[in-house]
């Protein structure tokens, strides 16, 4: 695997590969690598000719200078992690890398209702920055598809607006499945910042989902939604609960009957202590 810290190399690399034919899968990640990640990796391996991931802490889309000061860094690890996978290239820059003009300089995105509702409405100008880093690492990775986590489900919203609508650029966007861990879990880097009684109660945000799945279509979504939050709060662990929402997939608009929505998903979102977890799934 080559790995390589600048942009002006990414770029006259993988522009060099592209010349050649070869068709490149990306996979942006923060690192602290785990098997949610791979397999976004794998699926670019297997799709593609190539596959690019990048190990990146944006600090642009952290609200919070803790939790980002908290992020975890283990890009040993996971530099061993993706080639072992064979992933072809690492692209693991700086910040002045990415941002050679600093990172006051604010991509001016509007994503309308898409980042202002759910993860937006408690993470402020959290999608600004996240659009503004995958703008600027699709310049340099320059990749025929980009992969990304159903886990972070109105992030591949927003990002999929950005691909088709306002940078127009002809990028597949590629939505993959949630790897869960054996209780249901969603894998997540944070995971490993609870203690093991709140580890133990986590279990309860898959479940709260799967309540969605079940009880479709014979309750109402309001229904569902005050027996995931009973769910919830019926758990030991201190936890605040910033939603539980029904909403339509594409619109991301929350519906009161099943009849507004053809694909309805349910999302949550809860903190224990400092350690903010979301998950989702797909009602229909
Ligand atoms: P992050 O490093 O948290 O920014 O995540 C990088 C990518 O991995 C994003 O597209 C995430 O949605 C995806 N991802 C993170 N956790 C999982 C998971 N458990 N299953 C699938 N994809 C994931």
């Amino acid at each position: 695997m080559k790995i390589i810290k600048t942009a002006s190399e990414t770029r006259a690399h993988i522009e060099s590969l592209r010349a050649k034919g070869k068709s490149v899968g990306f996979v942006p990640t923060m690192g602290a690598l785990h098997n949610g990640h791979l397999s976004l990796v794998r699926m670019a391996k297997k799709e593609n000719d190539i596959c690019i991931a990048s190990i990146f802490v944006n600090p642009t889309q952290f609200d919070d200078a803790s939790d980002l000061a908290k992020y975890p860094r283990t890009i040993d690890k996971d530099a061993q992690m993706l080639e072992r996978e064979q992933c072809d290239v690492l692209f693991s820059p700086t910040v002045d890398e990415i941002y050679p003009s600093g990172t006051d300089v604010n991509a001016d995105y509007d994503f309308g209702h898409l980042e202002t509702t759910l993860e937006g409405a408690y993470r402020k100008n959290h999608f600004s920055g996240v659009g503004q880093v995958v703008a600027r690492l699709l310049e340099i990775a320059y990749p025929n598809r980009l992969y990304l986590g159903q886990k972070d489900y109105q992030q591949c919203a927003i990002l999929t607006y950005l691909v088709d609508e306002l940078l127009k650029i002809d990028v597949e966007v590629k939505m993959c499945p949630i790897i869960r861990e054996a209780d249901g879990l969603a894998m997540s880097s944070r995971n490993a910042r609870l203690t093991p009684q709140q580890r133990k109660d986590a279990v309860s945000l898959s479940e709260s989902l799967q309540l969605a799945k079940t009880f479709y279509p014979i309750k109402t979504p309001q229904e569902i939604i005050t027996q995931a939050k009973e769910l919830l709060n019926s758990k030991q662990s201190t936890q605040t609960i910033d939603y539980f929402a029904i909403v339509d997939q594409r619109t991301l608009h929350p519906i009161e009957t099943w009849e507004e929505s053809a694909h309805p998903i349910a999302l949550v979102a809860v903190r224990y202590e400092g350690v903010r977890l979301i998950d989702n799934m797909m009602i229909v």
